[in-house]
């Protein structure tokens, strides 16, 4: 599966708006990895290629866990990082957006276990050295696998 290394918040940030231009409602991107490690960096590009007003500040939604955006489709940005693992998302009321009008993408999406959408795109952000990190895309099902070779055409499939 393709892995990337990204050397600056900008590059992380254009991946992240290639992949805002290809969602559609009912896709699901998981996040994975570290503070600082660049997942809201990533989602402020992803924000911009869903088409969102750019004057909208993207920030992560630590302590309202999802903000809303609304673009070409709604976006619906969470972070998990206060959840506790087994967190039910039944109990939480993310159903209506999980399986709801809009894209939703999930920081700290370790935090849920069996809730979690059975298809999705799984990023995991590592750190590499100071402005490198790396980026391994994972998919999850058949929408996950057509993301990856629309966002990476040059792979052989
Ligand atoms: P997370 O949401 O994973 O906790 P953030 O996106 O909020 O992480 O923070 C990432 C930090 O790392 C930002 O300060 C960003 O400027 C910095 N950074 C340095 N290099 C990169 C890179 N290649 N990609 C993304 N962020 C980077
Ligand atoms: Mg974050």
């Amino acid at each position: 599966m393709p892995v990337i290394t990204t050397n600056s918040p900008e590059e992380t940030a254009a991946l992240g708006r290639r992949l805002g231009e290809l969602l559609l409602p009912g896709d699901f991107i998981a996040l994975t990895g570290d503070l600082g490690a660049g997942k809201t960096q990533f989602v402020k590009g992803v924000a911009e290629g869903v088409g969102v007003d750019p004057a909208i500040p993207i920030t992560s939604p630590t302590f309202t866990i999802m903000n809303a955006y609304e673009g070409r489709i709604p976006l619906y940005h969470f972070d998990l990082y206060r959840i506790a693992g087994d967190a039910d998302v039944a109990e939480l009321g993310f159903a209506e957006f999980f399986y709801g009008a809009g894209a939703c993408i999930v920081e700290w999406s370790e935090r849920l276990s069996h809730e979690i959408p059975p298809e999705r795109l799984v990023i995991a952000f590592s750190h590499e050295g100071e402005t490198s990190r790396c980026l391994e895309f994972t998919p999850v099902g058949q929408r996950g696998a057509d993301i990856i070779a629309r966002l990476f055409p040059q792979l052989e499939q």
